[in-house]
């Protein structure tokens, strides 16, 4: 059966939420090589307006959204009398990502990717879910609204996809672990002391991945990793005393899954992201990819070892969220994100991002709705505003020493 036939002969209605960024190309150039299998509904991005609006034209798609409201007459002159619509602002996100699809990559970066998923969700289309920080801030949610309307999550980070794969035909009762593997990210080899000095540009590049600049830094720090400690508690429904973190430098086994008779499942794969993308794309069918065939012969060994917990003080905090629950995690995202921008900015230094994180789970952590469940859109919102600006505070407080 053909992906057209699935969806009842009919070319597949598909959205890219994010297209003009790392999983948005990687998603393009998957589709691109198949257009007459796929009618593409909206396409969206940020900044990169002459990228939006090239892909939207090559796509053919019926629309194309902004984040940005300024770029709206940039984006319009770009797309005169194509056809395709323009719109702007969080509103039209959300709004192009309710359009009937059958299929919506959700690959916009941070918080700003919770409200569209959900809308693509409440719609009924699949929603492949790269962008984690959705089920990190509002797991249950997103959970919850998939279920009221019958659509599937699917996910794409490379580590969740191989704990799906490996699952697949498995009961979730007779998992006794999950392993995410980390590759340790650009310091890995860097002495503890140095870590403290380490600037934007030696966080910015990646050992084995080619990634957004923000996930990029995110692994050198392993808040990344800490997200996705939080993602497999949410998607899978699994204590988190049974995920497990491993160092393993080649990032070729992406994850294990652990079962009562001791067996383990292996993932193994090239790093590249168009294999969990196309995953999810044909899930539940599995077909041929244009990813790199592992020669393990040739590559001889792997390696693998423990996370060393006094160097990466963000997978400590992120044990402390799985335990707390309710908003903690939209707390821990959105200081994250702040942190993230004032190092970035150079506000703030490499580890100083921790410990402002820290600090600002600390303060919030009296709040009425820190413990709270999560099943709203708007009390989540809340909890993202206030932890933003408690981080910005502790961050100038910081800056003024
Ligand atoms: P990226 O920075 O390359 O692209 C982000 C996309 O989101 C762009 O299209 C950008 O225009 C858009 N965007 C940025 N800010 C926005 C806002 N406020 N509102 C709406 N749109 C906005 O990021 P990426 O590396 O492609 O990552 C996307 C998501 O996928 C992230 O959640 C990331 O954690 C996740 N992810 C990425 C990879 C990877 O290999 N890149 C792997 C696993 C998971
Ligand atoms: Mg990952």
């Amino acid at each position: 059966m053909t992906s057209a036939a699935k969806a009842g002969g009919r070319p597949r209605r598909i959205s890219i939420l994010g297209a003009t960024g790392s999983i948005g190309q990687n998603t393009i150039d998957l589709i691109a090589r198949e257009p007459e299998a796929y009618e593409v509904v909206a396409v969206t991005g940020a900044r990169n307006i002459a990228q939006l609006a090239g892909d939207a034209i090559a796509l053919r798609a019926e629309i194309a959204v902004t984040a940005d409201e300024a770029a709206l007459p940039d984006l319009r002159a770009a797309l005169e009398g194509t056809g395709i619509a323009a719109a702007a602002g969080q509103s039209a996100l959300t709004e192009a990502a309710s359009r009937p699809a059958d299929w919506v990559m959700s690959a916009i970066v941070g918080a700003a990717g919770l409200a569209p998923g959900l809308a693509a969700l409440s719609g009924g289309a699949t929603l492949a879910l790269a962008n984690k920080e959705s089920l990190v801030t509002a797991g249950p949610l997103l959970m919850a609204t998939a279920r009221a309307h019958d659509a599937h999550v699917l996910p794409v980070d490379s580590e969740h996809s191989a704990v799906f794969q490996a699952l697949t035909g498995e009961d979730m009762g007779a998992v006794e672990r999950i392993i995410i593997t980390a590759s340790g990210g650009a310091f890995r080899d860097w002495p503890a002391e140095a870590l403290a000095g380490a600037t934007v540009q030696d966080a910015s590049t990646h050992p084995n991945w080619d990634m957004g600049q923000r996930i990029t830094i995110d692994s050198a720090s392993m808040f990344n990793k800490s997200l996705e400690l939080i993602e497999t508690k949410e998607f899978f429904g699994i204590a988190p005393e049974n995920i497990e973190v491993l160092v393993h430098p080649e990032s070729l086994i992406h994850a294990l899954v652990g079962f009562v008779d001791g067996a383990m499942m292996a993932h193994v794969g090239a790093p590249d992201m168009r294999h969990a993308i196309g995953y999810a794309l044909h899930w539940p069918e599995r077909r041929a990819l244009p990813v790199q065939r592992l020669d393990l012969g040739a590559i001889g060994q792997l390696n693998f070892a423990p996370p060393d917990p006094t160097r990466y003080r963000a997978l400590v905090l992120a044990r402390q969220v799985m335990e707390t629950g309710g908003h903690a995690g939209a707390a821990f995202n959105a200081a994250k994100e702040r942190s993230l921008d004032g190092f970035i900015a150079g506000e703030i230094g490499f580890l100083q991002m921790a410990e402002i994180v820290e600090a600002t789970l600390e303060a919030l952590s009296g709040h009425e709705d820190f413990t709270s469940a999560v099943d709203r859109l708007d009390t989540v919102a809340q909890m993202d505003h206030l932890a933003r600006r408690t981080a910005a505070k502790l961050i100038s407080e910081r800056i003024r020493g």
